[in-house]
């Protein structure tokens, strides 16, 4: 067990609040004492931040949860042998309780609910001068090249998983044209922040006619970024009847708004698969017809929700890195768009000017 003190973004969950301050941890069990190098910052801390996920909890014995679950970190001491002082690593965020889906390092898709996740539920995260790690959550960076954007490895790996629940449900029906390829296939991502980019590169990858969509315009350094990346943006301020002129094959929600979410659902084409991934518990309730119950009925669309992902993600979450990093370079890596200081506060409340990724440098 160590005990030390160490200054730390914490806030109260679930009301919400963010303070920087000097914490003490009474006790953490691991053998991998870690620093931060980058720790990203995302919809979910902003949420958590806002109060308004209900799901997030203080860890038990506390009366703060010291937040942050993006990290890219470096090894300061080790009792394992498979690391060394220097080795950059990316820990996990979901800690798996006792069912048979944690049992067999699934947590991902855990089956009561009774797991945890850093920074989030229950579990001290990652935005602190130093922390303790089981060596057995810490994927290892292989690829030095990585440094700068292995950050993203954490949201990237949501990205691997709903791509995996995708792979699973489409099997129900050939999802693919008749030449085999997703090539005349369209998916449409609701939202434009740094999730729904990872998303972008990946449904490119797969072949996908891929679209981006938000109800107001972007900065140009944004759509410049997505022309370079071949993901067309739409305005739907501007053109109000994108949904019914592209139809989704595909459509991957990273807004949590369900009125967009349905105006999209209730045009999709058959055997169409919508992924749910975006949380906002502050967005307005809308409601769905009995056409549109029909609508999915008749055409076999899949609505299917994906939270986390597990420790395979990561690993091909690196490859998806390395792979956008050589192809795309500078463009890419820009997408770490803000690098501000640790005790800035005001960036949990507001997105930084044309912010794709805004992360904390902690050396
Ligand atoms: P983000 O930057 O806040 O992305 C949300 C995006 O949705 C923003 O671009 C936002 O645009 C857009 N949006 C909101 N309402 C919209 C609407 N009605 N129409 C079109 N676009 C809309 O957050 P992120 O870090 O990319 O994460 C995306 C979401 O996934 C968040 O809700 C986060 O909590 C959630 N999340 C889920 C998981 C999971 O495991 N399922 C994991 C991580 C994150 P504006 O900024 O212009 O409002």
């Amino acid at each position: 067990m160590n005990s030390y003190e160490t200054f730390a973004y914490v806030t109260k969950a679930p009301e919400g609040s963010i303070d920087y301050k000097k914490i003490k941890i009474n006790s953490e069990i691991g053998d991998v004492l870690l620093k931060p190098i980058l720790t990203g910052i995302c919809g979910t801390d902003r949420g958590i931040v806002n109060g308004a996920l209900s799901f997030a909890y203080n860890p038990g014995g506390y009366d703060f949860l010291v937040i942050g679950h993006e990290s890219l970190c470096k090894v300061v001491e080790s009792s394992d042998k498979n690391f060394k002082a220097g080795d950059l690593v990316v820990p996990v965020v979901r800690r798996p309780g006792d069912c048979p889906n944690c049992r067999i390092g699934r947590p991902d898709n855990c089956s009561d609910g009774n797991k945890h996740e850093a920074g989030i539920t229950g579990l001290h995260g990652f935005m602190r001068g130093q922390f303790y790690e089981q060596s057995i959550n810490l994927v290892k960076v292989e690829d030095p090249s990585l440094k700068d954007v292995a950050v993203l490895t954490e949201p990237t790996k949501n990205v691997e998983k709903a791509m995996e629940v995708l792979d699973r449900v489409s099997s129900r029906s050939i999802y693919s044209s008749g030449d085999s390829t997703f090539l005349d296939k369209n998916c449409i991502i609701i939202g434009t922040g740094n999730e729904a980019f990872l998303y972008g590169l990946s449904a490119k990858d797969r072949g996908f006619n891929t679209y981006m969509v938000n109800r107001h315009p972007l900065q140009k350094n944004i759509t410049e970024m997505l022309d370079a990346f071949g993901i067309n943006f739409i305005d739907t301020s501007q053109d109000k009847d994108f949904n019914k002129r592209i139809k989704a094959d595909l459509l991957i929600d990273t807004s949590g708004d369900p009125g967009t979410i349905f105006n999209y659902i209730r045009e999709m084409n058959y055997n169409g698969i919508a992924i749910l991934f975006g949380t906002n518990g502050k967005a307005p309730s809308t409601q769905v017809s009995s056409e549109d119950i029909d609508h999915i009925i008749e055409r076999n669309i899949t609505i299917a929700g994906s939270v986390d992902a597990a420790k395979t993600h990561y690993v091909k979450a690196l490859d998806d890195l390395s792979k956008w990093n050589r192809r795309y370079g500078t463009v890419f890596s820009s997408m770490i768009s803000n690098r501000i200081s640790p005790g800035d506060t005001e960036i949990f409340f507001k997105k930084a000017n044309g912010e794709i990724k805004s992360v904390i440098e902690w050396e």
